[in-house]
């Protein structure tokens, strides 16, 4: 295989990054394309892609347990939308900042557009810890940030849904929220039609919010994803993230014609890390260490995801292995490693030391360009975020169009159709590869970038 130019200056802004991957596509892109007039096109094109749509910079009042009030810095970026609502998860954690969420928003328009799903790209974020706050104060928070963006988001507008330190009963906070704030403005709305136009006193019966009916009610909910089921979510959604890694897996590690007995080791142990590594695991992997963000175990023999992690609830931490630290976890002699906590961890310092066989992205943004540049050149593997990852929200999609529908699917028909999805987004992503010769992150992007500048009038 070939790999167009990958740059090898230090670089640990994750916009940054997901720009110089943009840039290594475009490339490739630009140099398939026959024509000159539609090179052009498509280098004007392209540059739109450099730009979020949209930034939504919020401060968020809180009041917390102890009489006084905090304020909390937010922000919504919506990339680009050119094939259908934007759609993006809400990080809550302290090192959140605006070019990460630019970052988040960008891979979310790519890799919507991977796993062929009618949706744009967004994310959104608070900076906080949220270890350190009460539920009332979370619940505060997410009510107040709710609020704060309700007005830019939408079933046709915008669709948030969990992310790190984000869950399925914040979805639910919000997404009441939410619709409280649209039946308000309904009220607010005929009551100043009543006075302004007919120039009537509001009745008693106007300040009072109007009932909504049920499909109302679904569609408005349709606005947030990620629900517990019973606020509008959808069976499977929960571990759809990790059981689509494990598909892409499958179909990858077929055509690479890798078989047998293979271990992983897992980096974080949320929502994402858990599920793969139970999923993993149910498949015949050997799982032999996961860790969180206060370091790792490791059980050459192979451990139980749904054991380690009863354990951990019960002790507050991981045991029953040899304890290891994030590093050494990424450097052990496994066939698959897969990064599903945060960005940047794979590093041209730490690179040349992995010797797994292949990474399997599932958090955003886990490897540098320049870790990918090395990866590459030994030979590893690297099946990137976009694909990796894109079971969640593609699962999230299969949510928002329940509830636009009023129907709810079984989990049995939401898996088969993710597994539908999974193997058809691999298998294009495998086949750009083989075309244009180039590694598996570029050749998604190829397939996103195709798709998006198609859309793109
Ligand atoms: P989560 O909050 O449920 O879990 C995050 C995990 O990472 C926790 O176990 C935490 O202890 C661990 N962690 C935090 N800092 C760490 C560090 N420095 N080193 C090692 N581990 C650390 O979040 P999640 O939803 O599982 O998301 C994880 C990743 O997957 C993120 O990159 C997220 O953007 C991505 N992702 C999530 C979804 C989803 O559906 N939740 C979908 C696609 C991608």
């Amino acid at each position: 295989m070939n790999v167009t130019n990958h740059s090898t200056t230090l670089m640990t802004n994750p916009f940054e990054n997901a720009m110089a991957q943009l840039q290594r596509a475009a490339e490739v892109l630009v140099h398939s394309s026959s024509f000159i007039e539609k090179k052009k096109a498509v280098e004007q094109k392209l540059e739109i892609l450099k730009y979020p749509q949209r930034i939504l910079n919020v401060t968020i009042p809180v009041k917390m347990d102890n009489g006084s009030l905090r304020i909390f810095q937010g922000y919504r970026v919506q990339f680009n939308n050119a094939r259908g609502p934007y759609k993006g998860g809400i990080r809550f954690h302290p090192q959140v900042s605006l070019d990460e969420v630019k970052a988040l928003g960008f891979w979310m328009a790519m890799k919507c557009a991977v796993a062929d799903i009618p949706l744009g790209g967004s994310k959104g974020g608070i900076i906080v810890n949220p270890k350190e706050l009460s539920e009332r104060e979370l619940e505060r928070l997410s009510r107040g940030y709710a609020r704060a963006i309700a007005d830019c988001i939408g079933p046709d507008r915008d669709v948030p849904a969990p992310d790190v330190n984000t869950t399925g009963q914040i979805m639910g906070w919000m997404v009441d929220e939410y619709i409280n704030k649209k039946r308000a403005e309904i009220v607010s709305s005929i009551s100043r039609v009543l006075r302004s136009s007919l120039r009537e006193a509001p009745s008693a019966q106007g300040s009072k919010l109007p009932k909504l009916t049920a499909p109302q009610i679904s569609c408005l909910r349709s606005t947030f994803t990620g629900k517990l089921i019973k606020d509008g979510g959808s069976e499977g959604r929960e571990e759809a993230t990790g059981l689509g890694g494990l598909f892409v897996l499958q179909a990858i590690l077929a055509k690479l014609g890798l078989k047998g007995k293979l271990t992983a080791a897992v980096q974080g142990f949320g929502n994402v890390g858990f599920n793969v590594a139970k999923f993993l695991k149910d498949s015949g992997f050997t799982v032999v260490a996961v860790s969180d963000s206060k370091g790792g175990i490791y059980v050459p023999e192979g451990l139980d995801p749904e054991m380690t992690l009863a354990n951990k609830k019960k002790t507050g931490a991981l045991g029953g292995g040899k304890k290891i630290t994030n590093a050494e976890l990424l450097e052990l002699p496994v066939d698959i490693l897969v990064p599903s906590a945060l960005e940047s961890v794979l590093t041209r310092e730490n690179a040349p030391k992995v010797k797994a066989k292949v990474v399997l992205e599932m958090a955003n943004g886990p490897t540098t360009p320049e870790a990918d540049a090395i990866l590459y050149k030994n030979h590893i593997h690297v099946i990137p975020d976009i694909l990796a990852n894109s079971g969640g929200v593609t699962v999230s999609c299969f949510e928002w169009e329940q509830n636009l529908k009023g129907q709810h699917w079984t989990k049995d028909a939401v898996n088969k159709k993710l597994k539908t999805k999974m193997g058809v987004a691999a298998g294009n992503v495998w086949d750009a590869s083989r075309k244009h010769k180039t590694d598996l992150r570029t050749a998604a992007f190829v397939v996103a970038l195709e798709r998006i500048l198609r859309a793109i009038k």
